[in-house]
């Protein structure tokens, strides 16, 4: 136990004023998994619970979903993380405090706390209605604290308010895999028929369901050999799956690639129609190779997908009203978060890799 935090936890935290009558009282401090430095594993430290200034909630965590992007910040493939740091940005919780001008959630709300944590209003992506692009943004899990945790704070109007339905492990993967994810498919037009899946994990598989609602055809790609990624596409309903470097058996209206090999965007290039996008779903990638222009001809485009907006965490979470939604996923507790990062790294987890509190 760190008895330096403890000390802090005293002397910062008035818990007679967290609560109301009828709840039990909230802990001084609490667990958390803290990456102190980039490179190395995370560490269990008890903290004292983080308190919300005045427009953000606190917030009692129940599960967090482990994305790829904690691995990007891990090994210093996104530059100047918050340090220490506490990452987790797939966030499923429930509202413990309210800060002083919080007018949009109350104690007892169940919510979805998600990479975007705050945004400026008022810069030139603001105003032009792409906050995802904002240059004073704040991301949760990174520039400031998330979910690898007991308890964590966010900005009320960056936390989405969740039907009680989704007050379990399995909904956290919907908070970036799904939401982000949604983002990337949205790119691809709704003319878009048959669509290749570059990689098949935890936003693959979420997708995929909403597409077969949508009469779409996906075409899923893996590591080369995965077999156990391929029939798991296949089970989810992929009309073909294959390694990354077979040829589809048709032409495809559009691809996107999850996995973070640069490699993949000629190959995708190679494998749309003319007039056809090639959308990079993730946050960071390896460089991707030269290619002959002959590939981008004929009107192929190249698109990144950078973070999300609210509206599309409200167009994704409306949806979902319609589209029956399955996540698996492969739960640690929250102590193992370093076995959890290390099962994403290693392409061990179907689905989504959770973390419960
Ligand atoms: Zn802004
Ligand atoms: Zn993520």
């Amino acid at each position: 136990m760190d008895t330096e935090n403890l000390k802090t936890a005293a002397g910062s935290t008035d818990i007679t004023d967290y609560g109301n009558k009828d709840r039990a009282p909230l802990p001084i401090t609490m667990q958390a998994m803290v990456m102190d430095a980039a490179g190395q594993s995370l560490v269990s430290k008890m903290l004292p619970l983080p308190v919300p200034n005045e427009e953000q909630v606190l917030v009692r965590v129940i599960a967090c979903g482990v994305c790829r992007t904690d691995l990007h910040i891990i090994d210093s493939e996104l530059a100047r993380p918050k340090l220490p740091l506490i990452l987790g940005h797939e966030i499923i919780g429930t509202v413990e405090k309210t800060g002083t001008k919080v007018t949009s959630l109350k104690q007892g709300d169940l919510i979805g706390i998600p990479w975007l944590g705050y945004t400026c209003g008022h810069c030139p992506y603001c105003l032009k209605d792409q906050e995802n692009l904002c240059e004073n943004a704040l991301f949760t899990g990174y520039t400031i604290d998330g979910g690898y945790a007991e308890y964590t704070v966010a900005f009320q109007k960056y936390c989405f308010r969740l039907e009680p339905s989704y007050d379990n492990a399995s909904a956290a993967p919907l908070l970036c895999a799904g939401l982000i994810g949604y983002r990337s498919y949205q790119m691809v037009g709704t003319a878009a028929k048959k669509i290749g899946f570059y990689g098949f994990g935890a936003a693959a598989h979420i997708l995929i369901q909403i597409a077969r609602f949508q009469g779409k055809e996906i075409y899923a790609f893996t590591r080369d050999g995965d077999l156990e990624a391929q029939s798991f596409a296949t089970r989810l309903g992929a009309v073909w799956s294959g390694n990354s470097t077979d040829s589809p058996p048709v032409k495809l209206d559009a691809a996107i690639i999850f996995a973070p090999a640069g490699e993949l965007v000629p190959k995708a290039l190679k494998d749309v129609d003319k007039g056809c996008p090639v959308i990079c779903g993730g946050i960071h990638m390896s460089d991707v190779p030269s290619f002959p222009y002959q590939l981008l001809w004929e009107e192929r485009s190249v698109r990144s997908v950078a973070n999300l907006t609210r509206k599309d965490g409200d167009d994704f979470f409306g949806l979902l009203s319609s589209v029956k939604i399955k996540t698996e996923t492969r739960l640690f507790p929250l102590k193992q978060a370093n076995e959890a990062l290390a099962a994403v790294r290693n392409g061990d987890v179907e689905g989504a890799a959770v973390l419960i509190m």
